[in-house]
């Protein structure tokens, strides 16, 4: 089945010769074609020109795309999009001036979210969570990570991620799972935080790899939650058992946890509000994807991870939603798009980079997508919005979407 998509006004984020991801100055950059045609195949793009060629390339369906711009499909590398309810109580809490780590000491925070997960009907969650997912895909995304870690008990993991693998075969979108077991210490091991890294070892991580319901292991290493150790040996266990690592690190100090990514070899490590030189250095050692995640930066009034420094030490970047209820409750990587210009002092190219092709790269998907390159998967978007490289973060709080496509369907 060829498609052949005419008159676009401008085709961005285009790839003649694939990279697995783009550093430093290489971020800066984006390749647009304007006035042309697409021709997708099968599912996957097959290749574009501009409209002065004659004739145009054969095709079993053509649609005119007559005033519209198209971006490749964004890659949400990192969400908790899966919870029971929003907690704006709590939200109402840190504006009247209680502090994040003040509200989960009081039994909010995560462990809130737990207590509720944990008795919601797997049903309802799996409608509310689909919800969720769908209303990101309208804004643009079409890869999406989903995270569990609100269960924190062997049962309630596997809820999370059954219905994170029942979202996946229910939406067209590319949905990957990761294991956070190890989000929080539940409160029946209150005090005992090394027994439940126990308990994860050997009850809960081969229950999640035996049903084969997660893609990767993740870890919130950072003072409060788990010790650099702990992380450490909790990613080794789950590499024996095929899952890759990724890590929330560095949110809430200088705590080791970039260090411990790049021992273990993780794809991505994630937040780094907190970096020094010796971060950075080990970053520049190693195959992890730094990650930023603006939307908790902006909504906890936190430092926001130096984007600047890390594109500077000639580091490739990623920006994710960190799409959760407690501390980034945003579904638009649109909205991140351009906090990550205006907080992060990123270039537009650069945070559109951040959130398509080096997004792709922190789950190892650059091959299948983020950005618009032979024989990806024809996920991109179409908007209305002109000069849309720029006027998309520049015009924050509107979905310019206009119609998402996911491997060659329109959503
Ligand atoms: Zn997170």
């Amino acid at each position: 089945m060829r498609k052949l998509f005419t008159h676009i006004a401008a085709i961005h984020g285009i790839e003649n010769n694939p990279q697995p991801m783009l550093k430093g100055e290489e971020m800066a950059h984006v390749n647009s074609l304007k006035n042309a045609w697409l021709l997708i195949e099968d599912g996957k793009f097959a290749g574009w020109g501009t409209m002065d060629l004659d004739p145009l390339p054969t095709a079993d369906d053509s649609v005119s795309l007559t005033g519209l711009e198209i971006l490749p499909g964004l890659v949400d590398s990192h969400t908790h999009c899966i919870f029971a309810e929003p907690r704006s109580a709590e939200w109402e809490m840190r504006l009247k001036g209680a502090t994040y780590e003040e509200i989960a000491a009081a039994g909010g925070g995560i462990l809130n979210s737990a207590a509720k997960l944990r008795s919601m009907d797997e049903e309802w969650l799996y409608e509310q969570s689909l919800w969720r997912v769908q209303r990101m895909i309208e804004h643009g995304s079409t890869t999406i990570e989903i995270k569990s870690g609100y269960g924190l008990r062997t049962e309630s993991e596997l809820k999370m991620l059954r219905i994170a693998r029942r979202i996946g075969q229910n939406v067209n979108a590319t949905i990957k799972t990761t294991f956070l077991g190890a989000h929080a210490v539940p409160p029946e091991f209150k005090g005992r935080q090394d027994d439940y890294v126990e308990h994860i070892l050997n009850e809960m991580l081969p229950a999640v790899c035996g049903e084969g319901l997660a893609d990767h292991m993740d870890v919130f290493c950072d003072r409060g939650f788990f010790t650099a150790e702990q992380t450490l040996r909790l990613l080794e266990a789950a590499a024996k058992l095929g899952l890759p690592a990724k890590i929330h690190a560095n949110e809430l100090g200088i705590t080791g946890g970039v260090q411990v990514a790049a021992s273990a070899g993780a794809w991505s490590a994630d937040h780094l509000e907190h970096i020094g030189d010796e971060e950075i250095e080990c970053l520049r050692n190693s195959e992890v994807m730094p990650v930023g995640l603006p939307g908790t930066s902006y909504f906890l009034d936190i430092p926001y991870t130096p984007a600047r420094e890390i594109i500077g030490a000639g580091l490739p970047f990623a920006l994710a939603s960190d799409f959760n209820p407690g501390s980034s409750p945003v579904c638009s990587l649109q909205m991140v798009w351009s906090l990550g210009c205006s907080r992060m002092k990123m270039l537009p190219a650069e945070a559109f980079n951040a959130i398509s092709l080096n997004a792709a790269r922190s789950l190892r998907l650059e091959n299948t997508t983020g950005s618009i390159a032979v024989g990806k998967q024809a996920d991109f978007w179409t908007t209305e919005t002109r000069n849309a490289l720029q006027s998309v973060p520049y015009f924050f709080g509107v979905n310019h979407a206009k119609d998402v496509y996911l491997k060659g369907t329109k959503n």
